[in-house]
């Protein structure tokens, strides 16, 4: 195959199929633990198993893995669920969850009781931190480490039975309580929890470890590569150790990948939350938040999405990456497809005072420039017009490429005006300009004089009105959680939010796309808010500026 493969475990894959070593058909899962929403780390896991599966014609399952039942939900399951169709990948069957396989893995636990490879242990949690060890010393055994089977078998019925409160036995691998790797010192492979499962009920007071469950769980969904992130290395030999003890139904293996940090981001699911239980931000789809649904809020498009997980990659070592890069990723992909709109974010009225009054004529643009296939859009021309207040200055700098008196600037798409007048209020402040328009320039140079560059604008009567939100980046610290004495929300940017009310879009607006977001000319991209607009409010938010503000 000449093909070259697109990341390190792609090659692996493809090493093993062409030695023999995999045979049959390439299978992954996607094991999100549904204790909170989706964030962009997960978009790699998730790029990364279904990419594989697709690349090699095989199948990627969606699991919950829910044996944490206090911390998870019905709605992460329904948001999880929604973020990975939406990012366009479809799973394999009906969703998984690893309680589906709870009967069976009691039953591999008292497989491993039976071959003594498992024990109850009645040490408390300070007791068996304390017998653990640490890296520099060995473990000691717990003094229920020989307890005979028939007993072990006994007490384990019990915890399940409910005979049992919360914490008051465990049961235990038993590996090797001197083991340089402390996941091997007799781990927990499941503990007694009296708590409502919302798939299960109450049907079990006992639940298995995420150690325990995640190879069966593999295995009895027949995965062959079990793709997870760096932090599971050091886990991978009891991987092996549960799938060698036990007699599974398949053999999965598990490989490492790197964990995508992001700079000027938070990637952990814990700390979102915290953001969204402590209102800093509006909830976990807000549109700052770097969690699928507040990209999808903010105007993100699944494509670019796909696109920033394949420019960064698949590695086995670690690293932090430039937030650049997913803004790049939507700049590139809402430059060649956004639609083209004006919106005037903070307007000031300009009169033509030579155009009729009570006169229009409606011009036609181009709803992207360089593509004519999306077609064109009417943009009506009145005598009072709406312009950006930052378009205009009394007194100019040198180059100044906008409007000032006596000077002139196209209006995009329609004529060239010049300033001759500014309307004042009694406090002083412009509330007007009053400009001539050259009725020679549609589409044409004006002979004699050359305008200094052009700006956008709307028709007064021909516009509506709308919110914008002017989002930027959440946090102004490029690692806002590796401050070890601080706390990461003391680096929460101040300005991530700018609300502006009363500015004015273009007509064609009224009903705005919800597919993509627009490029509101000279200003970036905009996604409308169907969730915060109104019958008589519109309500656009900011995905991304038109260039990157932050580059140093
Ligand atoms: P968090 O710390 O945010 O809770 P997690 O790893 O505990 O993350 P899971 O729900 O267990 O979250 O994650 C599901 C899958 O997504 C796992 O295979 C995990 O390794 C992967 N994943 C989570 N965060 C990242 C990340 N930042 N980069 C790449 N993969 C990730
Ligand atoms: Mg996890
Ligand atoms: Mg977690």
């Amino acid at each position: 195959d000449s093909k070259k493969a697109h990341n390190f475990i792609e090659s692996l894959i493809k090493d093993e199929i062409s030695s023999g070593k995999h045979t049959g058909k390439v299978v992954t899962r996607f094991p999100p633990e549904p204790n909170g929403y989706l964030h962009v780390g997960h978009a790699k896991s998730i790029c990364l198993n279904f990419g594989i599966a697709d690349t090699f014609g095989g199948e990627c399952n969606l699991r919950f893995d829910d044996t944490n039942p206090e911390k998870e939900s019905q709605e992460y399951i329904d948001a999880i669920r929604q973020d990975v169709q939406w990012l366009g990948y479809e799973w394999a069957g009906e969703v998984r969850y690893a309680s589906d396989y709870f009967d069976a893995i009691y039953g591999y636990a008292v497989e491993l009781i039976e071959k003594g490879k498992a024990y109850v242990c009645s040490l408390t949690a300070e007791q068996m931190a304390e017998y653990r060890g640490n890296l520099k010393e060995p473990g000691r055994n717990s003094p229920d480490r020989d307890r005979p089977v028939e007993e072990n078998l006994k007490l384990f019925q019990d915890m399940r039975d409910g005979k049992y409160q919360n914490g008051e036995l465990v049961l235990r691998a038993k590996i090797d309580m001197a083991s340089p790797n402390m996941n091997l010192r007799d781990p927990i492979l499941y503990r007694i929890r009296y708590a409502e499962h919302h798939q299960t009920g109450d049907k079990w007071c006992i639940y298995p470890m995420y150690d325990f469950t995640h190879p069966i769980s593999d295995a009895m969904e027949g995965i062959t590569h079990s793709l997870c992130t760096l932090e599971f290395e050091d886990h991978r030999p009891l991987y092996d150790w549960v799938l060698d003890n036990i007699t599974p139904p398949a053999r999965p293996h598990q490989t490492e990948f790197a964990r995508l940090n992001l700079n000027y981001t938070i990637t952990s699911k814990r700390k979102l939350k915290r953001l969204v239980d402590e209102g800093f931000v509006d909830g976990w789809n807000d549109p700052r938040m770097p969690t699928i649904s507040g990209m999808r809020h903010r105007g993100y498009t699944p494509k670019s999405i796909r696109t920033f997980c394949d420019m960064i990659g698949v590695n086995k070592a670690g690293g932090t990456v430039d937030v650049g890069m997913l803004e790049f990723a939507i700049r590139e992909d809402l430059n060649t497809r956004a639609p083209r709109a004006m919106c005037v974010m903070r307007p000031l009225k300009v009169t033509l005072t030579n155009y009729p009054e009570g006169q229009s004529e409606t011009l036609t643009l181009p709803v992207h420039p360089q593509n004519e296939e999306m077609g064109t859009r009417e943009v009506p021309w009145t005598r009072t017009l709406y312009i950006d207040r930052d378009d205009f200055v009394e007194e100019p700098p040198r180059k100044w490429k906008r409007l000032a008196p006596d000077q002139a600037v196209r209006l995009r798409g329609g004529y060239v005006m010049t300033c001759r007048e500014v309307v004042r209020d009694g406090d002083g402040n412009i509330v007007e300009l009053k400009c001539e328009y050259d009725p020679k320039t549609l589409g044409v140079n004006p002979e004699g004089y050359k305008p200094n560059g052009v700006i956008h604008w709307v028709s007064e009567s021909d516009s509506v009105e709308a919110d914008i939100n002017l989002y930027d980046r959440l946090f102004n610290h490029e690692s806002p959680d590796s401050d070890k004495d601080g706390d990461f929300v003391d680096h929460l940017n101040p300005e991530s939010l700018t609300r502006l009310t009363g500015a004015r879009v273009e007509k064609s607006l009224a009903q705005p796309r919800t597919d993509l977001p627009y490029q509101f000319e000279r200003e970036g991209y905009f996604f409308f808010d169907e969730s915060a607009s109104d019958a008589g409010k519109l309500v656009f938010n900011r995905t991304v500026t038109l260039r990157d503000s932050w580059a140093g």
